[in-house]
């Protein structure tokens, strides 16, 4: 397999830049400044990409790519990638599912956490000597709150298994409603906002997510609701929520993820009634090198002509 050409989209965990390395012929696409020269040398000889939750592969790359037979990524998320040119051209995708799920929905819980009982603002409090001057305001209890997932799949799921051991009430919107679930279903996300105090985002990011949190979902939740993003950026109208959260129509915000990574709306940085998170819902040693060995698991096993583990398509 050492001479097989595997293109590696963008800068990913150094373990599976390694592990790709010793398995395969790796070219790490951002090493090589004049794309005209690599396309020339490599476009017909390169078999894989491996993208992440940054670095993916759009219709341009794949089209460039004449001998492309498979896309596998080291997320679960594959808004990164043109689905529609991979289907079209029978590419298959992997994603890393399952294997992160847990550690996304302990971070959202810690979000939450955090959020409501303004963890890291009382961090700053003890560290900068403010609490000689005087006891730290009260906060609010998270204890037996209403929430409302957006996506309840597999970690909108864990994260309502958390939240139901906190006592919440869980509520949940997604295309369909799932028949197996004991959740209170809201066949519109303003609906569910209307009647939940944390909303939490855990839907994939397509075109029909984009902004699924717009301004009226945001005066939906209301100044006694507070928002949580693990899903994508983009889920997110960032502008409307800013305008929200200065203006007091919003409770605050828990978000992971933003819609210019690694770039932040500088507006939320002075607030104390946000936490923001520089997109580590997975970022854990023990998560992310089960991922990265799927990611890999899975090139391996097309190249050996096995069934793929985690297919997408
Ligand atoms: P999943 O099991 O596929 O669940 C996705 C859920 O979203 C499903 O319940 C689906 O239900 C729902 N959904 C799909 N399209 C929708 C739409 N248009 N409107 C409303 N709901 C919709 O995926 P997962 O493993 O839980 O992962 C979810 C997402 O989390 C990923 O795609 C990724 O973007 C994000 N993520 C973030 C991090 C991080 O580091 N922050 C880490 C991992 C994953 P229906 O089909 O019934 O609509």
């Amino acid at each position: 397999m050492e001479s097989i050409k595997v293109l590696l989209a963008g800068p990913v965990l150094p373990y599976l830049e390694q592990e790709l390395d010793k398995r395969f012929k790796l070219l790490k696409f951002w090493n090589y400044p004049d794309k005209t020269q690599f396309f020339k040398d490599h476009a017909n000889s390169i078999r894989a990409i491996v993208g992440s939750s940054g670095y993916g592969a759009d219709a341009a790359l794949i089209e460039a790519l004449p001998n492309l037979e498979i896309v596998s990524s080291f997320s679960v998320g594959v808004d990164k990638i043109d689905l529609g040119k991979c289907k079209e051209k029978g590419i298959p995708v992997t994603n890393t599912p399952d294997v992160l799920t847990d550690e996304v929905a302990d971070l959202t819980i810690g979000l939450i956490l955090a959020l409501l009982r303004r963890i890291c603002e009382c961090d700053r409090y003890v560290r900068s000597g403010k609490w000689k001057t005087g006891n730290y305001k009260l906060t609010t209890k998270f204890s037996g709150k209403t929430v409302g997932i957006i996506g309840l799949g597999r970690i909108g799921t864990a994260v309502a298994k958390r939240a139901e051991a906190f006592n919440c009430s869980i509520c949940y919107y997604s295309r369909t409603e799932k028949q197996d679930s004991k959740y209170k279903y809201y066949p519109s996300v303003v609906e569910l906002a209307s009647n939940c105090h944390v909303l939490i985002v855990a839907c994939p990011l397509t075109s029909e997510t984009r902004h699924i949190v717009n301004r009226e979902v945001i005066d939906a939740l209301g100044p006694k609701g507070v928002l949580i993003n693990i899903g994508r950026g983009p889920h997110v109208d960032e502008r409307e929520l800013v305008s929200a959260l200065l203006e007091g129509r919003v409770g605050g915000a828990g978000l992971d993820v933003f819609e210019n990574e690694p770039h932040v709306p500088e507006e939320l940085l002075g607030l104390e009634n946000v936490v923001l998170l520089p997109h580590v819902g997975s970022a854990s040693v023990e998560t992310r090198k089960a991922m990265a060995d799927l990611a890999i698991e899975n090139l391996v096993a097309h190249f050996q002509g096995k069934p793929l583990l985690t297919p997408l398509f």
